[in-house]
C-alpha cells in the first residue's frame, strides 16, 4: 500500500498531515529517508520508522467510543448519522462496524472494530458477557423490580430474560439505578422495564465485558483501545 495510507492508518493522522511527516524527513523505510506519499510499502516486510521507532502494522482497530444520542450504531442509515460519520477518515479507513447496537437514544460504550471474530465472541450469547447500564426510570423502582429482575422477567413476546442485577441508586417519583445484564436483545432494558410496568427516560451504557466507559471521552468521542484493554477482551 501506499506509504501516506499505511502511516494514516497507523495513527499518524490524515493523509495531509502525513505528507506533512513525510516532508519533514521523520520517515524511513528499510534505512532509507522517504518523502514521497506516494510510494508502496510492503506492510509486512518491509522496516518502517518514525522519528526512530519502528511502526508495526496492525490489521485490526479497536475504539472506544462514548456514543451521544442521536446517531444511530450501525455503518451506514438512510436518514440518519451513524458511529461511522464520527470517526475521522485515518479510522474509517479500517471500515470498523459497532459490536452491538445501542439504540439511537442511547449513550454510552461502544466498541467499534473490525475484528469480525472478536465481536462474534463479544456477542455471542454462550459468553454471558456482562452489559451494565445507567438509567433513569419514570416511576418507583422498588425491591420487588429487584427481586424480578434476579429472577428474569417476562417481556411483551413472552421471552423470560436471564437474571439481572438491579441496583437502585435513587427511588422516588423518578429513579435511577444499575442494571447488569448478559444478553443483548433488542431494547432489553427499556423491555424489562416495562414489563415492570416503568419507563425508561434516559439510558446509558457503561461497561462492556471487562472495559468501562472512559470519563476523559465526552458525547462523540473516541480513542483506541489499548494493547492491555484488547488483551482484557481476548
Ligand atoms: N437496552 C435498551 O433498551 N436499549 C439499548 O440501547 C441497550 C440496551
Amino acid at each position: 500500500m501506499r506509504i501516506d495510507k499505511f502511516l494514516s492508518n497507523m495513527g499518524f493522522g490524515s493523509r495531509k498531515e502525513v505528507k506533512v511527516l513525510l516532508k519533514s524527513k521523520a520517515v524511513e523505510v528499510n534505512g532509507a529517508i522517504v518523502r514521497d506519499p506516494k510510494i508502496q510499502v510492503d506492510e509486512y516486510h518491509d522496516k518502517i520508522e518514525v522519528h526512530g521507532e519502528t511502526v508495526e502494522y496492525a490489521e485490526f482497530v479497536y475504539l472506544l467510543m462514548n456514543k451521544p444520542a442521536g446517531v444511530i450504531s450501525a455503518t451506514e442509515d438512510r436518514y440518519d448519522r451513524t458511529v461511522i460519520d464520527l470517526l475521522k477518515e485515518e479510522e474509517q479507513h479500517f471500515q470498523p462496524f459497532p459490536v452491538g447496537r445501542l439504540d439511537k437514544d442511547t449513550e454510552g460504550f461502544l466498541l467499534l472494530t473490525n475484528d469480525g471474530q472478536l465481536a462474534h465472541e463479544l456477542l455471542s450469547p454462550k459468553k454471558h458477557v456482562d452489559k451494565t447500564y445507567f438509567a433513569v426510570i419514570n416511576g418507583e423502582v422498588t425491591g420487588e423490580d429487584v427481586a424480578a429482575f434476579e429472577k428474569g422477567v417476562t417481556l411483551e413476546d413472552g421471552y423470560v430474560t436471564k437474571s439481572g442485577q438491579l441496583k437502585v441508586l435513587k427511588s422516588g417519583p423518578v429513579s435511577e439505578i444499575e442494571l447488569t445484564i448478559t444478553e443483548g436483545k433488542f431494547h432489553q432494558v427499556k423491555r424489562m422495564f416495562l414489563s415492570v410496568g416503568k419507563e425508561v427516560a434516559y439510558l446509558k451504557r457503561l461497561s462492556m465485558g471487562p472495559l468501562t466507559l472512559d470519563p476523559a471521552l465526552a458525547l462523540g468521542q473516541y480513542r483506541h483501545l489499548t494493547e492491555e484493554e484488547i488483551e482484557l477482551l481476548k
